[in-house]
Protein backbone atom coordinates (compact mmCIF):
# COMPACT_ATOMS: atom_id res chain seq x y z
CA UNK A 1 0.00 0.00 0.00
CA UNK A 2 1.66 3.79 -0.81
CA UNK A 3 1.97 5.90 1.98
CA UNK A 4 1.37 9.45 1.95
CA UNK A 5 4.48 11.18 1.48
CA UNK A 6 3.87 15.07 2.49
CA UNK A 7 7.84 16.03 1.19
CA UNK A 8 6.47 14.64 -2.19
CA UNK A 9 3.44 17.16 -2.44
CA UNK A 10 5.22 19.73 -0.94
CA UNK A 11 7.84 19.31 -4.05
CA UNK A 12 5.09 18.80 -6.05
CA UNK A 13 3.01 22.25 -5.58
CA UNK A 14 6.35 24.30 -4.68
CA UNK A 15 6.86 23.38 -8.79
CA UNK A 16 3.35 24.58 -10.27
CA UNK A 17 3.70 27.40 -8.18
CA UNK A 18 7.07 27.99 -9.40
CA UNK A 19 5.81 27.32 -12.88
CA UNK A 20 2.81 29.61 -12.51
CA UNK A 21 4.96 32.55 -11.33
CA UNK A 22 7.51 32.04 -13.98
CA UNK A 23 4.67 32.18 -16.42
CA UNK A 24 3.27 35.06 -15.30
CA UNK A 25 6.68 36.73 -14.77
CA UNK A 26 7.47 36.86 -18.90
CA UNK A 27 5.11 38.97 -19.77
CA UNK A 28 6.20 42.02 -17.48
CA UNK A 29 9.63 41.29 -18.55
CA UNK A 30 9.02 41.73 -21.95
CA UNK A 31 6.93 44.82 -21.47
CA UNK A 32 9.40 46.57 -19.16
CA UNK A 33 12.22 46.26 -22.25
CA UNK A 34 10.12 47.36 -24.49
CA UNK A 35 9.58 50.59 -22.04
CA UNK A 36 13.33 50.69 -21.78
CA UNK A 37 14.39 50.78 -25.35
CA UNK A 38 11.30 53.35 -26.32
CA UNK A 39 12.21 55.54 -23.91
CA UNK A 40 16.12 55.34 -25.13
CA UNK A 41 14.46 56.34 -28.84
CA UNK A 42 11.50 58.36 -27.87
CA UNK A 43 12.03 61.10 -30.88
CA UNK A 44 11.91 57.95 -33.43
CA UNK A 45 8.42 56.85 -31.96
CA UNK A 46 6.69 60.67 -31.77
CA UNK A 47 3.15 60.90 -33.44
CA UNK A 48 4.50 63.01 -36.93
CA UNK A 49 1.03 63.64 -38.56
CA UNK A 50 0.83 65.88 -35.75
CA UNK A 51 3.16 66.60 -32.37
CA UNK A 52 -0.10 65.36 -30.13
CA UNK A 53 -1.46 62.50 -32.36
CA UNK A 54 -0.67 59.79 -35.28
CA UNK A 55 -2.23 59.63 -38.51
CA UNK A 56 -5.02 57.03 -38.95
CA UNK A 57 -5.51 54.71 -41.73
CA UNK A 58 -9.44 53.60 -40.80
CA UNK A 59 -10.18 54.92 -42.77
CA UNK A 60 -7.16 57.72 -44.25
CA UNK A 61 -9.15 60.90 -44.57
CA UNK A 62 -8.11 63.98 -46.33
CA UNK A 63 -7.59 67.42 -43.81
CA UNK A 64 -9.31 70.50 -44.88
CA UNK A 65 -6.66 73.33 -45.99
CA UNK A 66 -6.36 75.26 -42.74
CA UNK A 67 -6.31 78.71 -44.64
CA UNK A 68 -7.77 79.68 -48.03
CA UNK A 69 -5.94 78.39 -51.52
CA UNK A 70 -4.93 81.95 -51.95
CA UNK A 71 -3.27 82.68 -48.77
CA UNK A 72 0.15 81.84 -49.05
CA UNK A 73 0.62 84.03 -52.13
CA UNK A 74 3.45 85.07 -50.95
CA UNK A 75 5.32 81.92 -52.14
CA UNK A 76 2.73 79.80 -53.48
CA UNK A 77 -0.06 80.68 -55.97
CA UNK A 78 -3.92 79.31 -55.52
CA UNK A 79 -4.16 77.06 -58.36
CA UNK A 80 -0.83 75.13 -57.03
CA UNK A 81 -2.32 74.98 -53.80
CA UNK A 82 -5.55 73.82 -55.00
CA UNK A 83 -3.83 70.53 -57.18
CA UNK A 84 -1.72 70.12 -54.58
CA UNK A 85 -4.48 69.76 -51.86
CA UNK A 86 -7.72 68.67 -53.78
CA UNK A 87 -5.91 66.71 -56.36
CA UNK A 88 -2.57 64.97 -55.14
CA UNK A 89 -2.59 64.69 -51.64
CA UNK A 90 -6.71 63.40 -52.51
CA UNK A 91 -4.68 60.57 -54.49
CA UNK A 92 -2.36 59.42 -51.79
CA UNK A 93 -5.38 59.02 -49.30
CA UNK A 94 -7.79 57.64 -51.66
CA UNK A 95 -4.80 54.95 -53.04
CA UNK A 96 -3.90 54.32 -49.21
CA UNK A 97 -7.14 53.00 -48.38
CA UNK A 98 -7.34 50.77 -51.45
CA UNK A 99 -4.51 49.30 -50.91
CA UNK A 100 -5.47 48.44 -47.11
CA UNK A 101 -9.17 47.79 -48.37
CA UNK A 102 -8.04 43.88 -47.73
CA UNK A 103 -6.51 44.00 -44.88
CA UNK A 104 -8.51 45.34 -41.67
CA UNK A 105 -5.49 44.54 -39.10
CA UNK A 106 -3.29 47.15 -41.09
CA UNK A 107 -5.92 49.74 -41.13
CA UNK A 108 -6.02 49.64 -37.19
CA UNK A 109 -2.50 50.60 -37.28
CA UNK A 110 -1.87 54.68 -37.62
CA UNK A 111 0.17 55.58 -40.33
CA UNK A 112 3.60 56.07 -38.85
CA UNK A 113 3.30 52.85 -37.33
CA UNK A 114 2.49 51.35 -41.04
CA UNK A 115 5.69 53.07 -41.49
CA UNK A 116 7.89 52.24 -39.37
CA UNK A 117 7.28 48.81 -39.91
CA UNK A 118 7.11 47.93 -43.80
CA UNK A 119 8.67 44.67 -43.34
CA UNK A 120 5.45 43.74 -41.90
CA UNK A 121 3.16 45.08 -44.59
CA UNK A 122 2.39 42.26 -46.84
CA UNK A 123 4.31 42.65 -50.26
CA UNK A 124 1.86 43.20 -52.79
CA UNK A 125 1.01 45.99 -51.40
CA UNK A 126 4.24 47.44 -49.98
CA UNK A 127 5.46 50.11 -52.24
CA UNK A 128 1.56 51.23 -52.04
CA UNK A 129 1.75 51.28 -48.56
CA UNK A 130 5.19 53.14 -48.38
CA UNK A 131 4.52 55.93 -51.41
CA UNK A 132 0.83 56.91 -50.65
CA UNK A 133 1.36 56.54 -46.76
CA UNK A 134 4.44 58.66 -46.85
CA UNK A 135 2.24 60.93 -49.49
CA UNK A 136 -0.63 61.36 -46.90
CA UNK A 137 1.90 62.03 -43.79
CA UNK A 138 4.10 64.10 -45.36
CA UNK A 139 1.26 66.52 -46.91
CA UNK A 140 -0.62 66.30 -43.54
CA UNK A 141 2.46 67.75 -42.33
CA UNK A 142 3.26 70.41 -45.19
CA UNK A 143 -0.31 72.22 -44.70
CA UNK A 144 0.36 72.45 -40.56
CA UNK A 145 4.05 74.37 -41.09
CA UNK A 146 2.42 76.81 -43.36
CA UNK A 147 1.08 79.81 -42.35
CA UNK A 148 -0.41 82.92 -44.32
CA UNK A 149 1.24 85.15 -41.37
CA UNK A 150 4.30 82.96 -41.26
CA UNK A 151 7.95 83.69 -42.47
CA UNK A 152 10.50 86.04 -40.75
CA UNK A 153 12.75 85.01 -38.57
CA UNK A 154 12.56 82.03 -36.59
CA UNK A 155 11.58 82.54 -32.81
CA UNK A 156 11.74 80.09 -29.28
CA UNK A 157 13.28 76.69 -29.07
CA UNK A 158 13.46 76.20 -32.99
CA UNK A 159 15.84 79.21 -33.00
CA UNK A 160 18.27 78.42 -30.25
CA UNK A 161 18.71 75.30 -31.04
CA UNK A 162 19.31 76.30 -35.05
CA UNK A 163 21.61 78.77 -33.57
CA UNK A 164 23.50 76.24 -31.68
CA UNK A 165 23.59 73.37 -34.61
CA UNK A 166 24.61 75.73 -37.46
CA UNK A 167 25.73 79.21 -35.93
CA UNK A 168 22.47 81.23 -37.21
CA UNK A 169 19.55 81.09 -39.46
CA UNK A 170 20.97 81.97 -42.70
CA UNK A 171 23.45 79.68 -42.94
CA UNK A 172 20.88 77.25 -42.13
CA UNK A 173 18.69 78.24 -44.47
CA UNK A 174 21.12 78.25 -47.02
CA UNK A 175 22.23 74.75 -46.04
CA UNK A 176 18.68 73.75 -46.47
CA UNK A 177 18.02 75.38 -49.69
CA UNK A 178 20.82 73.97 -51.25
CA UNK A 179 20.33 70.36 -50.21
CA UNK A 180 16.41 70.75 -51.61
CA UNK A 181 18.04 72.46 -54.94
CA UNK A 182 20.67 69.57 -55.00
CA UNK A 183 18.41 66.61 -54.60
CA UNK A 184 17.61 64.49 -58.02
CA UNK A 185 14.01 64.38 -58.86
CA UNK A 186 11.39 63.82 -57.02
CA UNK A 187 11.55 64.01 -52.63
CA UNK A 188 11.71 66.20 -49.49
CA UNK A 189 13.98 68.03 -47.99
CA UNK A 190 13.75 68.16 -43.98
CA UNK A 191 15.58 69.07 -40.94
CA UNK A 192 15.22 66.04 -38.27
CA UNK A 193 15.94 65.07 -35.00
CA UNK A 194 17.79 62.52 -36.10
CA UNK A 195 18.45 59.23 -33.15
CA UNK A 196 22.11 60.88 -32.30
CA UNK A 197 19.43 63.42 -30.75
CA UNK A 198 21.44 66.00 -33.13
CA UNK A 199 19.25 68.22 -35.51
CA UNK A 200 20.01 67.67 -39.09
CA UNK A 201 19.44 68.55 -42.79
CA UNK A 202 18.69 65.60 -44.91
CA UNK A 203 16.48 64.80 -48.16
CA UNK A 204 14.32 61.81 -49.25
CA UNK A 205 12.85 60.43 -52.55
CA UNK A 206 9.15 59.85 -53.75
CA UNK A 207 7.43 60.62 -50.55
CA UNK A 208 9.76 58.55 -48.17
CA UNK A 209 9.56 60.44 -44.35
CA UNK A 210 12.30 60.77 -41.82
CA UNK A 211 10.65 58.42 -39.59
CA UNK A 212 11.81 54.86 -41.44
CA UNK A 213 15.30 55.79 -40.41
CA UNK A 214 14.61 56.38 -37.44
CA UNK A 215 14.40 60.52 -37.51
CA UNK A 216 12.12 62.92 -36.15
CA UNK A 217 10.98 65.45 -38.63
CA UNK A 218 10.74 68.98 -37.68
CA UNK A 219 10.40 71.19 -40.80
CA UNK A 220 9.85 69.47 -44.47
CA UNK A 221 9.56 71.33 -47.48
CA UNK A 222 7.75 69.20 -50.87
CA UNK A 223 10.55 68.73 -53.91
CA UNK A 224 8.26 67.46 -56.47
CA UNK A 225 7.35 69.87 -59.61
CA UNK A 226 3.73 69.87 -58.72
CA UNK A 227 4.47 71.80 -56.01
CA UNK A 228 6.04 75.06 -57.63
CA UNK A 229 6.36 74.38 -61.47
CA UNK A 230 3.43 76.55 -62.14
CA UNK A 231 4.96 79.57 -60.76
CA UNK A 232 8.40 78.85 -60.81
CA UNK A 233 8.81 76.85 -63.87
CA UNK A 234 12.36 74.42 -63.30
CA UNK A 235 13.35 77.62 -60.85
CA UNK A 236 13.19 75.27 -57.83
CA UNK A 237 15.95 77.54 -56.00
CA UNK A 238 13.72 80.51 -56.22
CA UNK A 239 10.87 77.94 -54.98
CA UNK A 240 12.99 77.11 -52.28
CA UNK A 241 14.06 80.80 -50.96
CA UNK A 242 10.60 82.10 -51.15
CA UNK A 243 9.13 79.13 -48.94
CA UNK A 244 10.37 80.96 -45.75
CA UNK A 245 8.02 83.61 -46.20
CA UNK A 246 4.86 81.24 -45.60
CA UNK A 247 7.46 78.88 -42.54
CA UNK A 248 4.81 78.62 -39.75
CA UNK A 249 7.15 78.85 -36.64
CA UNK A 250 4.86 78.20 -33.73
CA UNK A 251 4.01 74.93 -35.20
CA UNK A 252 7.49 73.84 -35.77
CA UNK A 253 8.44 74.89 -32.19
CA UNK A 254 5.94 72.68 -31.11
CA UNK A 255 7.03 70.16 -33.36
CA UNK A 256 10.88 70.88 -31.74
CA UNK A 257 9.54 70.52 -28.43
CA UNK A 258 7.79 67.46 -29.03
CA UNK A 259 10.98 65.77 -30.72
CA UNK A 260 13.15 67.24 -27.70
CA UNK A 261 14.03 64.21 -25.14
MN1 LIG B 1 3.37 67.24 -52.87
Amino acid sequence: MRRFCPKKIFFLIAGIVFAILLNSCQPVLIAESQSLSSTKISASLLPVASPERELTASPAKLPPLPYDYGALDKAIDAETMKLHHDEHHASYVNNLNNALQQYPNLQRRSVEALLRDLNNVPENIRSKVRNNGGGHLNHTMFWQIMSPQGGGEPIGEIAQEINQTFGNFDVFKQQFNAAGAEHFGSGWVWLVRNPQNELQIVTTTNQDNPIMDGSYPIIGNDLWEHAYYLKYRNRRPEYLNNWWNVVNWSEINRRIQASSP
